[in-house]
């Protein structure tokens, strides 16, 4: 692709519904983190071969392996708040006027900083980066596949005392094959009785089903991938008919075997079908992606053209969980910004 046309895309206004914290973190910030914290990198790896993905990746599980590595640097609260400041500056670099970032706080209690102090520090991080780029930035907080009901709910409940104050969501993540959705029906009526949105990791590495599970039975009001429910019709329909959006992540659906090609891609049939797709990043670094190189991609493999990238921006507009008072502006924004461009 033509220079000029990946600077078209980059000038772009965008929007980044799924993009995960700790995947995100840049190799210089580690660097720096480590050494403040006085925690050796190991000498003989390449920082950035510990933090990314390679081609070889076979599955979800090995993909979630990077995620360990990063960890261990994101302890403390001065922590958290540069890399929530940094994935801001990352977003704005890439034309992006909105984002949700989403992580774990209970993946960040290993040092003594609690559920509570984790979400303060994301949420002034990200805060900062706001003022500082103009980029409007919230929280989605995750809870673990992998945790038990008390874990969980902690995080629920510390997400909900902090709903309008940078955090607009839950989320459920982790190992989808290993712990369905079905397991969390009790964590996420709590959420839905606490009044915050949800949105769940789902037909990702599991199968059209947990889709159908995570709307009908978790109250998610938009999916995190969903690219299993390609070819599975009542998955496929019941997604149109409640107009739930799926948080697609190309570049990482591809990396994680997700989809087995770029060619067998679905989001050209999903938005013939009526479906509301949005386009995000999932991981910057894990994935060695940007909100610009999905667009590129898509354009490049799946017979995509500039007018359904317009769709695709509009829709994560729509989509957002961004509050009542701010979302019709963002819209707004985005519908007159495109329209400048030609869109
Ligand atoms: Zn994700």
């Amino acid at each position: 692709m033509d220079d000029k046309r990946v600077e078209q895309l980059k000038r772009l206004p965008k929007i980044d519904l799924h993009l995960h914290l700790d995947g995100s973190v840049k190799p210089e910030t580690i660097r720096e983190l480590a050494h403040q914290q006085g925690k050796p990198l190991p000498a003989d790896s390449h920082l950035l071969s510990r933090m990314q993905i390679d081609e070889d990746c076979t599955n979800l599980r090995e993909y979630l392996s990077k995620f360990d590595f990063v960890l261990r640097f994101l302890q403390t609260g001065e922590a958290l708040e540069r890399v929530a400041f940094e994935v801001v500056e990352q977003a704005a670099n890439q034309g992006c006027i909105y984002i949700e970032a989403r992580y774990a706080p209970i993946l960040h209690t290993l040092e003594g900083l609690s559920v509570e102090d984790a979400i303060r520090h994301v949420r002034d991080g990200l805060r900062r980066g706001e003022r500082q780029y103009g980029v409007i930035a919230r929280a989605i907080v995750i809870c673990m596949r992998h945790d038990s009901y008390e874990r969980n709910e902690a995080v629920i409940t510390a997400a909900a005392s902090h709903y309008g104050d940078g955090v607009v969501a839950v989320d459920l993540a982790g190992d989808e094959a290993g712990f369905p959705p079905q397991l969390h029906r009790s964590i996420f009526e709590l959420a839905r009785r606490l009044g915050l949105p949800v949105t769940i990791h789902a037909g990702e590495a599991g199968g059209a089903e947990n889709v159908i599970e995570a709307i009908t039975s978790l109250g998610a009001a938009r999916i995190g991938h969903g690219v299993q429910i390609d070819g599975h019709h009542e998955a496929m329909e019941l997604v149109r008919s409640t107009r739930t959006p799926l948080e697609l992540c190309p570049i990482s659906n591809v990396q994680t075997k997700a989809v087995n090609s770029w060619e067998a891609y679905p989001l050209k049939r999903f938005l013939d079908f009526g479906i509301t797709a949005t386009v995000n990043t999932d991981n910057l670094t894990v994935s060695g992606t940007s909100i610009t190189l999905e667009y590129v991609m898509l354009l490049q493999h799946c017979g995509l053209t500039l007018g359904d990238i317009g769709k695709l921006i509009r829709n994560g507009a729509e989509a957002s969980f961004l509050e009542e008072s701010l979302k019709s502006g963002l819209i707004d924004t985005i519908n007159r910004q495109l329209a400048e461009q030609g869109l």
